[in-house]
């Protein structure tokens, strides 16, 4: 037997529901506040990620699904959608007609990362980016957007951290004094760590490792070297999400796995997943619109675990799959055809309709009725056809009522709409 990749799932329907529900509550929500989608390719040159990632990012170095394809040029299946709708935003020179865009993605990524439960090697995200907008309350508009799904999805046990990672003035004082510090504790730092020392220090304030967490927590705070300008900004969110009625908490030691982040970083937290806390995360990353050979605009964007969040979602579950309107119990070949034209009938309608096209008892189809969830069932055999009226039943309150055979789509279609008004 073939069985899928490692790290690889699939979402069956049963689940699928709750995914679909939350792309549809995501997309309403966003299309509300004037974002527009983006579809995109999953594969890019490599070059694309390893560019916009940073070498020495724990993705690129050793998470990327990298192959050369069949002439031998590098692709990458996307890890993450920010550098993909950059690089399409300078390509089709998006800029050059309005700069200000809002865009949202849902879609697939790739990672090799180990996995385990919440952490897959193909994942979903939600993303959504703002390009060209300086000011700070792009990224409070962000942050809402963020805490408004999860609140309609009726997510409990969430909170917003907030941090800023300051500006290309600002933050090589702040590593200045963070490799300052690193230098006395390098003893005490895990290996991965020490050999990030060198090239990407931020990241071990956000290193796991108990050991390291101990060295670090007398460490600098980004928050103490931030320039004037970034110092405002940073205050601007906070008051803004006050004003908002959002809380958050400034946790100094937040920083993100890619090297692109600038000034305000978030991510969204939950005591409900174990290890695998980070819901959503996002933030700034002005430089990178240049970086990939476009014009010097700002940008700002978050990405939502899908996979994770269809773990957390608060809504009920047990009802989101939608059964038959009406399951039809034809006994008999002849009776059966015409039920089966019914049933297109009324699919035509918007009223889902089911049955059996074998041949089999009415007891064993009712029972497949029952598991299918039917809201009623039509019941027709000889006898309701010399009648010349099929007995509909209602599933749940057991109420019988006989519709006419005459005409019956038409017929049916009444009774369900005034029962289900
Ligand atoms: P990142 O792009 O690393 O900032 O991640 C944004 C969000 O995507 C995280 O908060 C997670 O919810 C989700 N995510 C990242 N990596 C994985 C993964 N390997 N499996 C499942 N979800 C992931």
């Amino acid at each position: 037997m073939i069985q899928l990749i490692r790290g690889f799932r699939d979402i069956l329907p049963g689940e699928v529901e709750i995914w679909q529900r939350i792309e549809q509550t995501a997309v309403a929500l966003f299309e509300d506040f004037g974002f527009r989608e983006s579809r995109i390719p999953i594969l890019e040159h490599s070059e694309l990620f390893a560019r916009s990632i940073g070498e020495d990012t724990d993705i690129v170095e050793k998470e990327m699904y990298t192959f050369a394809d069949r002439r031998g040029d590098l692709i990458t299946l996307r890890p993450e959608a920010t550098a993909s709708l950059v690089r399409s935003y300078i390509q089709h020179r998006v800029y050059a007609r309005e700069p200000v865009q809002k865009l949202y993605l849902i879609g697939p990524m790739f990672r090799r990362e180990r996995p385990q439960k919440g952490r897959y090697r193909q994942f979903y995200q939600i993303d959504a980016e703002i390009f060209g907008v300086h000011s700070p309350l792009a990224d409070v508009e962000l942050i809402f957007l963020l805490v408004t799904l999860l609140s309609r999805l009726q997510v409990t046990d969430v909170g917003a951290h907030i941090n800023s990672l300051g500006c290309r003035r600002c933050r090589p004082h702040f590593r200045t004094a963070l490799l300052d510090f690193l230098t006395r504790r390098s003893e005490l730092l895990c290996s991965d760590c020490n050999r990030r020392k060198a090239r990407n220090p931020l990241r071990i304030l956000d290193c796991k490792v108990p050991g390291c967490r101990e060295a670090m927590t007398d460490a600098p705070s980004i928050l103490d070297h931030l320039c004037p300008d970034c110092q405002r900004d940073f205050a601007t969110v906070q008051s803004h999400l006050d004003g908002l009625g959002v809380p958050f908490t400034v946790d100094p030691r937040l920083v993100r796995g890619l090297d692109y982040y600038t000034r305000t970083t978030f991510e969204i937290q939950t005591g409900a997943l174990g290890a695998q806390s980070a819901v959503a995360g996002g933030g700034r990353y002005d430089g990178l619109m240049e970086l990939l050979g476009g014009p010097d605009l700002p940008a700002t964007g978050f990405a939502i675990g899908l996979d994770r969040l269809a773990e957390i979602v608060g809504f009920d579950r047990s009802g989101i799959a939608r059964g038959p309107d009406v399951f039809i119990a034809a006994l008999g070949g002849d009776i059966r055809s015409r039920a089966f034209e019914w049933c297109c009938r009324l699919g035509v309608d918007g009223i889902r309709a089911e049955m059996d096209f074998e041949d089999r008892s009415l007891k064993s189809q009712m029972k497949r009725a029952d598991r299918l969830g039917a809201a009623r069932v039509l019941i027709v055999g000889e006898r309701e056809v010399q009648e010349g009226a099929a007995i509909l039943r209602d599933m749940q309150t057991r109420d019988q009522v006989a519709v006419p055979l005459n005409d019956l789509v038409e017929n049916l279609k009444q009774k369900i709409h005034n029962t289900s008004d």
